[in-house]
């Protein structure tokens, strides 16, 4: 055991070493995910683009070729973190505390919309007790066994991090329950009346879970974390620092007033500030000299269809599609996911929150309902009568 004051072990700064050389080497071994770009995009090419590929371009969402380039740009250690001021602070004191009294800190939950820094934190979790990383998520465990094989070869103190933990098996969230609490997991042998549950003690570890969506834990999962932090959408201000230290490791000419730009339209979220930053440097390089304006990034973003706001495509189709075809609301969440042909868990966990803080939409017991201001964005008059759309008169 190492005692409270011993340096953590193994090497998290060495990570932190050359990111700049790691975000091109990044840029340059996923080909794929920024060719379309590269090559400057007409409007008739945007034009020629499935939903899907222009979708990426502004989903919170990210690919597998995307979350390696994130990599590159994600913040080591705590204090590179941007924003999160409070959640930042908690944690600090929640880690510093274990370091000290050379335990395991408690288990912690991050929720929030996806691309606010739940897998960053994970990782600087990690770095910060200078602990080993276990990474997983919950559709990834199919079976309790899964679930076993991970946690039976963990070392002392190390982190898990269960992304997506809402969406765990059963039996495997019933198995962390006992992990979670007594370090114990029951590894079942055999089958029918025959099978034996065989005890196995493991190794104190923290657990750290991240959901999209808090409501849909189980209490007995909720209650077994000791720090609990909510990541909320980020300040344009916030942004505009992330998307001017982004540019710094990939080697992009931006301007104070195009990093202004690029922040007030990535929608509260550093994932798609990053992205916008590198698709309006791609327009930048082979439209123009390469420096990154104001101007620029407007023509830019808006050959992406990002609007003023930040509005994208799937937000401004949830929109129009509530005061438009369904006069306001209130309308079910399943009906309005139907209207614009996406996944109810889409529209509730991507586009809705967004639109909730932006006071274009709320929540009521009966739907959703669209506020004056949506009809206002969208260009258009909101109705006369009062009841619908008052803020005021809305649950909650
Ligand atoms: P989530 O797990 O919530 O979907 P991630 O942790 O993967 O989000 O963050 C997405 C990207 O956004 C990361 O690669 C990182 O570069 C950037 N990012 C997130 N939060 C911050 C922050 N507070 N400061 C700077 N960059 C951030």
């Amino acid at each position: 055991m190492t005692g409270p004051d011993a340096p953590p072990p193994g090497g998290p700064r060495a990570a932190a070493g050359s990111a700049h050389a790691a975000a091109e080497a990044a840029e340059r071994e996923a080909p794929g995910l920024s060719a379309a770009g590269r090559e400057g995009l007409s409007a008739a090419e945007w034009e020629g683009l499935s939903d899907a590929e222009r979708e990426r371009l502004v989903s919170p969402l990210a690919d597998a070729d995307e979350r390696f380039i994130e990599g590159a740009l994600r913040p080591k250690r705590l204090d590179e973190i941007i924003g999160q001021t409070r959640v930042r602070e908690q944690l600090s004191l929640v880690l510093e505390g274990a370091l000290r009294r050379g335990r395991a800190p408690d288990h912690v939950l991050l929720s929030g919309p996806p691309g606010l820094g739940k897998t960053t934190f994970a990782m600087i979790i990690a770095a910060e007790l200078g602990a080993q990383l276990r990474i997983t998520s919950g559709p990834a465990i199919e079976r309790a066994g899964d679930l076993a094989a991970i946690l039976s070869t963990l070392g002392e103190r190390d982190v898990v991090f269960i992304d997506e933990i809402h969406r765990l098996a059963r039996p495997a969230e019933e198995m962390l329950y006992l992990a979670m609490e007594d370090f114990r997991v029951d590894v079942v042998v055999g089958k029918g009346p025959g099978a034996t549950a065989i005890p196995l003690q493991i190794a104190p570890f923290t657990l750290v879970g991240a959901t999209t969506r808090a409501g849909l834990l189980p209490a007995p999962l909720r209650d077994r974390f000791g720090f609990t932090a909510h990541l909320d959408f980020y300040e344009p201000a916030e942004l505009e620092v992330i998307v001017r230290r982004s540019a710094g490791l990939l080697g992009v000419a931006l301007r104070g007033d195009g990093a202004e730009e690029i922040a007030r339209r990535s929608r509260g979220t550093p994932r798609i500030a990053n992205r916008l930053l590198r698709r309006v440097r791609d327009y930048a390089e082979v439209r123009a000299d390469g420096v990154v304006t104001r101007t620029l990034a407007r023509v830019a973003l808006e050959l992406y269809e990002v609007d003023e706001e930040g509005l994208d495509r799937l937000d401004r189709a949830v929109l129009s599609a509530l005061v438009t075809r369904f006069g306001g609301g209130p309308v079910g969440l399943s009906t309005l996911a139907v209207a614009v042909g996406e996944e109810a868990e889409t529209v509730e966990v991507v586009a809705e929150p967004f639109l909730v803080r932006g006071g274009l939409m709320a929540r009521t017991p009966r739907g959703r309902v669209a506020t004056p201001a949506a009809w206002q964005h969208l260009g258009l008059d909101p109705p006369e009568s009062p009841g619908l759309a008052i803020p005021g008169s809305l649950f909650e």
